[in-house]
């Protein structure tokens, strides 16, 4: 079967968002999707269901701030299979034909989200929109990189549909912000949901065939953690999702999925994703504001030390000084920040953090490493073979059996080894976030995205890697180059 890799785009009738209606104690908002797919089968999916994630920084977020977007129509062109429920196909179209029936479905999702969401969590919120024309790209930009408020969200889908919102009706914002998403750069994510009798049991799913993914179906990323010998599609919470792969191939990754045997899944669905782009990062910000996620460049400021609780500081000199962390989890990523030197040049990508001040590692480039000198072995008497004895800072060196005086010339300072090379490193898999780039696909001269030059790919190879409320309506800084003129 052939899988698209663009569709729907400008020819979309409506375009469905629905955001925050799962909790820690379970429930997940692409297993809606998955209930919405059912109920809705009267229309038909335009393009790839998708999970479109937001600023990881937020405080109110439940897990990994995921929101779903539907696009839904009067299919056209040929369909591909984008997952199955209960043994029955689900099927996409690349193009769509306008449906009239736009209060019905509205009805039918009020149903599901009511039917499904955590409404007894505090922190739920749930809320959906249903538009006939997606709002500007800039609200995506902004949430995926700022914090948006309540009210910037309402008035960049005034006009374009309707919004159901239930309690304080926050999730409209991760709502909003996932009918925005226009893909600079995507990822897909087929993700299997368990049988509901399997809920909060043990997830059945055997090692070898994960460790095996990579090599089966090349394009996928993040499936197992070498370092920690751990499979990191599968979810450690009771929530109804089985396992997830994320690939750049979405043709694979039903294949890769069946590969995998194990507990049957209930259910799949293939969703097109942000995840893995880095749209989160605001590349050479002014300042460093906290719930942001920043890449900066600087000049590494005194030598890294090693907190309570395994965590390593390396204060850099930037616009202002800042402290680089990488904790405890990143496991053998510290040992590269332990291996950074005074006036070392890297670039740091990361989220900031306002108590204590500093970024939170999420990749980091060493530019170059400063020369480090370290202070040579005395010389030996050329009389006697003695060591001799050093007289002060610029003093000659000493004989004292033989009284030999010798210049300091003799035992010039040596450059010290460094531990790591000028690259690319990066957390092992099971402590990445969903929005990071792995340096696979950074690398990766077929999934080079729209722009990206191969040779520029080759040049930044990594040398080594560990493991594989608000805002302006216009903040430029927060925007790609090529969508301002959309704002
Ligand atoms: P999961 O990933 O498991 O679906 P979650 O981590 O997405 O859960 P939610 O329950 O969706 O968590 O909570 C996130 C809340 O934050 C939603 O109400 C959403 O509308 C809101 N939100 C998302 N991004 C932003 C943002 N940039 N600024 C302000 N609010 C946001």
């Amino acid at each position: 079967m052939d899988y698209p890799a663009r569709q729907g785009s400008g020819c979309v009738p409506l375009y469905l968002g629905v955001d925050d209606t799962d909790s820690l104690r379970g429930m997940c908002t692409t297993y809606l999707a998955t209930e919405l797919v059912r109920a809705l089968s009267h229309v038909d999916l335009i393009g790839y269901p998708r999970l479109v994630r937001l600023n990881p920084n937020i405080p109110w977020k439940t897990r990994g701030n995921g929101a779903i977007c539907l696009r839904l129509g009067r299919g056209r062109g040929p369909k591909f299979l984008v997952g199955e429920i209960e043994g029955r196909a689900v099927w996409a179209y690349p193009r769509g034909a306008a449906v009239s029936s736009m209060e019905y479905i509205a009805e039918a999702v009020a149903r599901i989200v009511e039917a499904w969401a955590e409404f007894d969590d505090p922190r739920t919120n749930p809320a959906f929109v249903l538009l006939r024309h997606r709002p500007r790209p800039g609200l995506y930009w902004r949430a995926v990189r700022d914090v948006v408020a309540k009210e910037d969200a309402l008035s960049a889908i005034r006009g374009l549909g309707i919004a159901r919102e239930w309690k304080n009706g926050r999730g409209v914002i991760g709502a909003a912000a996932a009918t925005a998403w226009r893909p600079r750069d995507r990822t897909y994510e087929v993700l299997a949901y368990r049988h509901p009798s399997r809920w909060g049991s043990r997830r059945e799913i055997p090692a070898e065939p994960v460790r095996r993914l990579g090599e089966r179906f090349p394009s996928t990323f993040n499936n197992y953690d070498w370092e920690e010998g751990r499979v990191v599609i599968t979810p450690r919470t009771p929530c109804p999702i089985l396992c997830g792969i994320r690939g750049d191939d979405p043709g694979e990754l039903p294949s890769a999925l069946a590969s995998l045997g194990g507990e049957p899944p209930d259910r799949w669905l293939l969703f097109e994703t942000n995840q893995g782009t880095d749209d989160h990062v605001l590349h050479h910000p002014e300042v460093a504001r906290p719930w942001t996620t920043v890449d900066i460049e600087g000049t590494v400021a005194s030598h890294p030390r090693t907190i309570v609780g395994g965590h390593v500081v390396v204060p850099v000199r930037w616009r202002e000084p800042l402290d680089l962390v990488a904790y405890e989890p990143s496991k053998g990523f510290r040992d590269v920040v332990r291996a950074l030197s005074p006036g070392d040049r890297v670039r740091a990508i990361g989220a900031v953090r306002e108590t204590p001040r500093s970024v939170n590692l999420e990749k980091l480039q060493v530019i170059t490493l400063a020369s480090t000198i370290a202070k040579a072995a005395n010389p030996p008497c050329p009389s006697c073979g003695k060591r001799m004895k050093s007289s002060g800072r610029a003093g000659p060196y000493r004989c004292r059996r033989c009284g030999v005086r010798r210049p300091q010339s003799d035992a010039p300072p040596v450059l010290r080894a460094r531990e790591i090379d000028p690259g690319w490193y990066e957390p092992p898999v099971g402590s990445r976030r969903h929005l990071s780039q792995p340096l696979k696909r950074r690398f990766s001269a077929r999934f080079d995205r729209k722009g990206g030059s191969r040779q520029n790919a080759q040049q930044g190879l990594p040398q080594f890697s560990r493991g594989a409320d608000s805002l302006p309506t216009t903040s430029p800084a927060y925007l790609p180059a090529d969508i301002k003129e959309d704002l």
